[in-house]
């Protein structure tokens, strides 16, 4: 049986236990009430005479000087308003008053929260019927109690539960310890636990409250345990009294009261040190304990003589209150979770200057003291103001008096204050009140920090319901084990002795007393070990408790460093996500760049490119005009080369044909001499005497005796039968008169005379493989339809235009007259042109052909591929009529060297193009179209003379 209590009181201490926390904060508060000033008319009395109050509107009220006043110093009537938060008037009643002044202060005491309110005004204003009231009538006090009882009535906590620490702390008694007092409290007191019933109350105090006015705080929190305690303290003449202190009372020889001081808590919060504080269940109780105080403050006022208008009465409220445990079944047995709130409610003592008081002697020093108390608070109202509105920080001059400095914290930290302003509306109080009004309009100008909401503890809310369906005890109800235990002690036998000699009932008693004494011993005992055992194992599980905490701190931190790695690591990731979003911007961009680049460039490479051809085209271009005007350049030199060697040999072949004229004079005188000498040899031909010299034709200027057959220019171009006269005309002649009479079909507007190039005459060099265009142009003639009739038609099909006696041949012995120019060059080719029996000459000459029947002049010209080819240009000799030669060419042998090797010199039909008209009209200027060109020079043909050889001069030059 005893070994169950141990495990049992564990089971409640444990559930008792809370893990440390640090105490909860107060938190700091900016916002700011002004104080809270109310006016309260009241009516006036059956004596009193005038009104000097009225009250204009639901804030104001007007002031009216009596008659006797009204003339001031100006003689003027004087009337003030002042305004307040609201205005009471003389209809008011109790419970309104309360309605709007003190409930709400009730209701901030029961939220945890500070609240002053105190009564203001002179001597019989209603202060202490504002404040206490009368019965039916109660004031703000009892109703405050009240209010606060109705809200808190089914959550309070068993009595001892909570207890007063003396340093205006309260903390949280075990269990054992509460039921222990409570016992003790019981044994002491033989009066009923609570009064329960108002008509137990002292009949002054009773029916204060009509229950149909009872009122309620809302919003109560129902998982804390609640204990009211109050305390009542008076301040005379700067002493402050413990009205409830218990002090047994020598009605004979009254010792007079302590003094009490004051003394700041840790909170610096000022408290009455040493102060009673009675813990109070109900109004009615709460009602009982103030009544007694007042009873007292009454006696003591009667044994020393002093008036309680002088005095200020200070009601406290304390609430203490402290979250219900886990489970709801218990208060939480942690100090730091307990929230002690008070409401004072202060009835100052009456604002009447001294000098209105009756008082004399040590009365006047007393009432001189209560107004400096009173000056005091106005004092520090007024520097209150001035620091909060002119933002200086002057010191407040609390501690000058003990209302003051107790009252300091409501002013300096948080808090409502509110006060009742009373007013007696007769016109004798009139000065007084005007004061009164004056201070009381000035105090609501100073502000007070509005009080924060206490912090919530950390359990879930609901517990006291949940644990009131579990039907488990509440707030210390003893344990069934306990109870059972202290009923099983043995009941003590009867103690009544009514035999002096009774010698059995005193032994009895202590030998049951000694029992009970020793199974106390034994339960103590075992009370004790359970309790060790307990401590150790509760240390244990503090221990645990703690490690596991700090594991779980650790933990947290852990925690709090991996939130932040992670907040980091995203922070790092959103950057990198931010940054790669710009790199993929700026290659998107260096990508267009580049494209823009490459489009660019591409451009400018084809640009590049057409230049490039169009330049190379143009270098080209300028190479062929420079290998042009090169040609044009020899040509043009070969030209005036050829012009002047022919001018040269024109003059040259004149000058000798005037020679020859001179000789034929002088021959023709000669034989006119030599005929007047022999006239007997006129049929013998006389040959010029110089003949010999004068290779290889000598001409006559005059026509020739013969006349030879004219040919048209143009029928010169066709196919016919070549001849070529010497009979009466040299070969030089010939060709002179022929050139002679080409600037003449020049000019009649005939192709293009024979510039005499076909000679292919000149330098060696001319004919050397360098071959300029012109001469190219000049030489390699196309094959021209007169060409190939020449070689291939002409001549074989077209008979001769005049037979011609031809020279009868000798079986097999034909000789050839080889004509090679001097100029011809030596090619060592393997085909050489080589004839046998050939007469060989440099020059056709009369005397060659006379003896030969056969012609041949080997021609060398420039062939188209730039070689030079070599012709051989044949022909039969026919003597004329007249005695000369002339020789019909007959065949064209063409020898021609190529280099395989060699690039075409094949002209393109573009080169020849330009030229081509050109080329045709210098083509009847080639050897052949000359050759082919039949002449027979006829005296007085106006061709001139016919040409007897290819052109060539008879003189070189050098
Ligand atoms: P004080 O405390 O300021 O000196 P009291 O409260 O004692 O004044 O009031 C003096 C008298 O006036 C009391 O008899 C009280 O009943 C009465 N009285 C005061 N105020 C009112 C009121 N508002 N209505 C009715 N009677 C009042
Ligand atoms: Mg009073």
């Amino acid at each position: 049986m005893f070994t169950l209590l141990p495990f049992h009181i564990f089971f409640n201490y444990r559930k008792g236990k809370t893990p440390r926390r640090p105490p909860p904060k107060k938190p700091s508060n900016n916002q700011k009430d002004p104080v809270g000033v109310y006016c309260r008319v009241r009516p006036l009395g059956a004596e009193d005479g005038e009104c000097c109050v009225e009250v204009i509107s639901s804030t104001t009220i007007q002031l009216h000087a009596p008659d006797g006043l009204k003339a001031n110093r100006n003689g003027e009537f004087k009337e003030t308003q002042y305004s307040f938060k609201k205005v009471f008037g003389i209809k008011t009643t109790q419970c309104e008053l309360f309605e709007d002044v003190a409930k709400p202060l009730a209701d901030d005491l029961i939220h945890g929260k500070n609240g002053l309110l105190f009564t203001y005004g002179v001597t019989g204003s209603g202060k202490t019927y504002t404040m206490t009231g009368s019965p039916g009538q109660g004031g703000l006090l009892p109703r405050s109690l009240d209010m606060i009882f109705n809200s808190i009535g089914p959550f309070q906590a068993k009595r001892f539960v909570f207890k007063p620490d003396d340093k205006n702390g309260m903390e949280v008694q075990n269990q054992v310890d509460a039921l222990l007092e409570r016992q003790k409290r019981e044994s002491q007191q033989s009066v009923p636990k609570t009064p329960s019933s108002r008509q137990r109350v002292d009949p002054e105090f009773a029916d204060m409250i009509n229950p149909d006015e009872a009122c309620k705080a809302d919003d109560v929190d129902e998982d804390s345990s609640y204990s009211v305690f109050v305390s009542y303290i008076e301040i005379y003449n700067n002493y402050i009294y413990d009205l409830l202190e218990e002090a047994p009372m020598d009605l004979i020889k009254p010792k007079p009261p302590q003094s009490k001081i004051l003394r700041e808590d840790q909170n610096h919060n000022m408290y009455v040190a040493g102060c009673t504080e009675v813990e109070v269940k109900s109004t009615e109780e709460a009602f009982e304990v103030f009544w007694r105080g007042q009873k007292k403050r009454r006696i003591a006022n009667t044994q020393l003589n002093r008036e309680s208008s002088r005095s200020h009465s200070v009601f406290i409220i304390k609430l203490a209150q402290a979250p219900l445990d886990a489970d709801g079944d218990n208060v939480l047995q942690d100090k730091n979770q307990v929230n002690v709130s008070q409401l004072c409610l202060v009835d100052l003592a009456g604002s009447e200057r001294t000098s209105r008081t009756r008082a004399e002697g040590s009365r006047l020093r007393e009432a001189g003291n209560i107004n400096q108390s009173l000056m005091t608070l106005r004092t520090c109202i007024e520097v209150l103001r001035e620091n909060q509105m002119c933002g200086t920080n002057k010191m407040v001059p609390y501690r000058d008096s003990k209302v003051t400095h107790l009252f300091k914290n409501y002013f300096d930290g948080e808090g409502k204050v509110r006060m009742v302003v009373c007013v007696n509306p007769k016109t004798d109080d009139y000065e007084e009140t005007m004061l009164v009004m004056r201070f009381a309009e000035m105090t609501q100008e100073v502000e007070v920090a509005r009080p924060v909401d206490r912090p919530i503890c950390g359990f879930a809310a609901g517990r006291r319901q949940r644990n009131q369906e579990r039907g488990g005890p509440v707030d210390g109800e003893p344990p069934a084990a306990l109870n059972q235990l202290l009923q099983s002690f043995p009941p003590l036998p009867a103690s009544e002795l009514s035999d002096p000699n009774d010698d059995h009932t005193i032994p009895r008693l202590i030998e049951a007393l000694e029992k009970r004494h020793r199974i106390r011993q034994m339960v103590t005992e075992d009370y004790n070990k359970a309790a060790n055992m307990l401590k150790s194992m509760l240390q244990d599980l503090d221990g645990n408790l703690m490690s596991k905490e700090n594991f779980i701190q650790d933990q947290r931190g852990r925690l709090g460093e991996k939130d932040k790695m992670i907040q980091n690591q995203k922070n790092e990731i959103d950057r990198l996500e931010k940054k790669s979003k710009m790199l993929e911007y700026k290659i998107d961009i260096l990508q267009k760049t580049t494209n823009i680049y490459e489009e660019d460039k591409r451009a400018l490479q084809h640009e590049l490119e057409s230049r490039d051809h169009r330049l190379q085209r143009e270098v080209s271009e300028k190479k062929r005009m420079e290998v042009r005007m090169h040609g044009l350049v020899t040509d043009e030199k070969l030209r005036w080369q050829k012009e002047c060697e022919r001018r040269v040999n024109a003059k040259e072949l004149e000058m000798q044909n005037k020679l020859w004229v001179k000789d034929e004079k002088l021959k023709q005188l000669k034989a006119i001499v030599t005929e007047s000498k022999t006239d007997s040899r006129p049929d013998q031909p006389q040959r010029p005497s110089r003949e010999k010299d004068r290779v290889p034709a000598k001409r006559s200027a005059s026509p020739s005796p013969v006349p030879a057959p004219v040919w048209p220019l143009p029928q010169a171009l066709r196919p016919a039968p070549l001849s070529l006269s010497t009979s009466s005309m040299s070969v030089a002649s010939c060709i002179s008169e022929w050139e002679q009479r080409v600037p003449q079909t020049d000019r009649q507007g005939s192709p293009s005379p024979p510039h005499g190039r076909s000679r292919a005459q000149g330098p060696p060099s001319s004919l050397s493989r360098r071959r300029g265009r012109c001469w190219a142009r000049d030489c390699e003639v196309p094959v021209q339809p007169a060409d190939v009739g020449l070689e291939e038609v002409g001549y074989r099909t077209g008979p001769p235009v005049r037979p011609m006696h031809r020279r009868s041949h000798s079986a097999g012995a034909e000789r050839w007259v080889d004509h090679k120019p001097s100029t011809n060059v030596e090619l060592d080719t393997v085909m050489q042109p080589s004839v046998a029996n050939a007469i060989k000459v440099s020059a056709p000459s009369e005397k060659a052909l006379a003896k030969c029947d056969k012609y041949m002049l080997t021609h060398q010209e420039m062939a188209s591929d730039g070689e030079i080819q070599t012709k051989l240009i044949k022909g039969e000799v026919f003597k004329t009529r007249g005695g000369g030669q002339s020789v019909q060419f007959t065949d064209i042998e063409t020898l021609k060297q190529e280099n395989p090797l060699g690039p075409s010199r094949k002209r393109t039909s573009s080169e020849t193009g330009p030229n081509q008209e050109e080329c045709k009209d210098g083509s009847w200027t080639d050897v052949e179209t000359r050759c082919a060109v039949a002449v027979e020079m006829r005296a007085g043909s106006n061709l001139g003379p016919g040409y007897q050889n290819h052109g060539y001069s008879k003189r070189r030059k050098p």
